[in-house]
Formats: C-alpha cells, structure tokens, sequence
C-alpha cells in the first residue's frame, strides 16, 4: 500500500541520530561545561564559558544551544546576549564533584563502550565481543581485556560505582534480607552496593570478594577505614574458596558469563552458602516475552559487545539458580535499571 501523504518517520530520525545526543552530552561532560557553571555561581555568557573551557567561540555556542535543547541547561537573555546556567538534573547528576555524578559513567560511556559499539555489526555477525577489534586486546580472559591497564581498572570501578548512589536502596531493599546478617558481595568491586546493604540493614556486614588488583583499589580509594561493617576478600570465585556467608550478592555478575559459566559460579555459591542462607542476583531483568525493558534490551547487546555474557529474564535466572540447588526463587522489579532475584538454600 502507498504509504499516507502525512506519514512521518519520527521515530526513525530520532533513533538515526540518537549518537549526536550521545557525543554532546559526553563532549560537554568532557570539556567541563557543567563545572564551569556550577563554580561561576551566577549565569555565564558562551564567550565566558569557552574561555573557560579552553574552546572556540563558535563551538561553543553552538554546544550549549544544544544542550539548551537537550533541557541540561537553562538560557535566560540580557541585552540580547545568552547566559547559560546548569539545570537542577545537570548539576546533580553531570558535575564532577557531586556525590550522585554520573561524570565517570559518561566518561566510560565515550571512552570505552562508545568505541566497543562500533563494532555492533562484527559482534552481532560472530556472536562475540569485540576487545580485539576495539582496543587490540585479547578477549581471551574477559577481565584481563577489561583491566587492560590499571588506568582502565580504576575507571570502569567508576562507572561500576556510581550507579548503586541511585538504585541501590531500591535493589537491596526490593526483597526483605534482614534474616542475613553475613553478607559477601562477590565481585563487589567498589563497595558502593556494600554500602547500600550496611545503610538498609543496621545488624549486617559485609564481606567484598574480588580479584587482588580490585580489592586493593577498592580498600585505597573507594571504601573507608572506618567503615567497621564492611571487609574484604582477595580471590577468584571460579577457582578461590568462597567466605561462607547467610548471604551471597552477585550484583551485575551473571550477565558477564553463559549459563555454563553462571551454574559453575552458582554451584560454588550452593556449597560456600550455610543452610538458611541465600544468593541475590541484582541484574537488568527482561520481560518474559521478550517486550522491554529497552534498557535490558540495549544491555544485552552491550553484553554481546563487551562480555561472554547476555541480559535474562526472571525465568531464566530461576533455571540457572535451580539448577544449582537454590528453591524457594523470587523476584522483584524495581522500577529502575535493575531488579532484584533471591534464592534459597533449604536448612
Ligand atoms: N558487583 C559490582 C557492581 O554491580 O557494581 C561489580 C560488577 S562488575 C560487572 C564484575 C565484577 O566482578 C568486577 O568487580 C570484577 O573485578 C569481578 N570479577 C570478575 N571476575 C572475577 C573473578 N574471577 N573472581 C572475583 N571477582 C571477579
């Protein structure tokens, strides 16, 4: 049939260009726009702003009337002349130095997963991530390629980091884990759900298992001394003996591995895991028919893109946790990027 005169592809043009709504707020981020305002205290005028920046004039006029049409900055008119200020959402969530800043997680976003996803098609025709093509690192040891340098290591903990400021309430306060009061966050990296757990539940502590170069990291810069609940463990999970515990968190864990992967991983947990004790999986969960979320939608090909791994449903992480011996399965939704499954070892 011939397509209606007033046929418009709206949605299409939007998805064409998403990428230029992508590079303005990473290039934004990167030349410090939002830090310029939030220091300036008072509007700025383009030319003060690229003064600042150390940019062009005219390239930075043109940066900040998009991301005045992106609603990340406000412009009110003197004389005929811009002054640009930080909208509530960029102040809070796009300067360096708030404590809910996503500044690192857009860094990553353009430094790294950016250029992984140019290679979408490579990866969607060989089934397989991308490291080699992307960086000119063997894939071969996932975290090996991830942690190419300690640089990398040191960033990715950040981007791991900031998420768990804004879902992490929600995740670990999803299902009840008052019961558990030995907790091990395995491959908890930063701590930053760590620190959710010990806030959400006054008689818990927390162990954080993960690879040496992480755990010290993580002790030197992430996690504080006096943080008297939370300790640390330096291991393998595939090869290490596991700290028992009433409870095991593997948060974002499972959607880095195929299912043989995640069931060895699981078993483990069965055997470490005292009777009455249980294992919550903290991940992006797909809707069983396949609709949305389009977040666990897009991660799941990012999964594809960066590890051996996949986004599942709720149905497919109860087939892998039953089959390691886990029952008494539940799940909760969030609402937010990432929901919660909690599984259960019989007494
Ligand atoms: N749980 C954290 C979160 O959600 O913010 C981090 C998730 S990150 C995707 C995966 C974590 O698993 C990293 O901290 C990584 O160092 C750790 N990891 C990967 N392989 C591991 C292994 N074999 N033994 C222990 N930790 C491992």
């Amino acid at each position: 049939a011939a397509p209606a005169a007033d046929m418009y592809p709206r949605k299409i043009l939007e998805y064409m260009e998403g990428f230029l709504i992508s590079k303005t707020v990473f290039t934004s981020c990167e030349l410090g726009v939002f830090d310029v305002l939030l220091a300036a205290e008072r509007p700025l005028s383009a030319e003060e702003i690229s003064q600042a920046v150390g940019a062009s004039v005219d390239g930075t006029q043109r940066l900040l009337g998009a991301c005045t049409g992106l609603q990340l900055l406000n412009t009110q008119w003197d004389d005929g002349q811009a002054f640009y200020s930080n909208t509530e959402q960029s102040r809070v969530f796009l300067t360096r130095s708030s404590p809910l800043s996503l500044y690192q997680s857009i860094q990553y976003s353009s430094r790294t997963i950016y250029l992984c996803w140019h290679y979408l098609t490579d990866a969607v025709r060989s089934g397989r991530n991308q490291y080699e093509k992307a960086f000119g690192v063997s894939s071969k040891d996932l975290f090996q390629a991830l942690y190419r340098s300690d640089e990398e290591m040191v960033k990715f903990m950040h981007l791991m980091n900031s998420i768990w400021n804004i879902c992490g309430k929600d995740v670990v306060t999803a299902l009840d884990l008052t019961p558990f009061e030995v907790v091990c966050d395995l491959g908890g990296c930063s701590g930053a759900l760590a620190k959710q757990c010990t806030l959400a539940y006054p008689k818990c502590t927390v162990t954080i298992f993960d690879l040496p170069k992480v755990v010290r990291v993580s002790r030197e810069h992430f996690v504080s001394a006096a943080d008297q609940r939370i300790g640390f463990c330096e291991g393998d999970f595939f090869k290490d003996s596991l700290p028992a515990a009433d409870l095991f968190i593997l948060a974002r864990i499972l959607h880095d591995w195929t299912d043989e992967r995640c069931i060895e991983l699981l078993c483990r947990i069965y055997k470490a895991c005292k009777p009455g004790g249980g294992v919550l999986l903290v991940e992006a969960l797909l809707n069983e028919d396949g609709s949305g979320p389009l977040t666990a939608q897009l991660y799941s090909l990012n999964m594809l893109v960066q590890t051996e791994g996949r986004e599942r449903t709720g149905a497919q992480y109860a087939a892998l946790l039953a089959s390691s011996g886990f029952t008494n399965i539940q799940h909760r939704l969030t609402g937010k990027i990432y929901d919660a499954v909690l599984g259960h070892k019989e007494t």
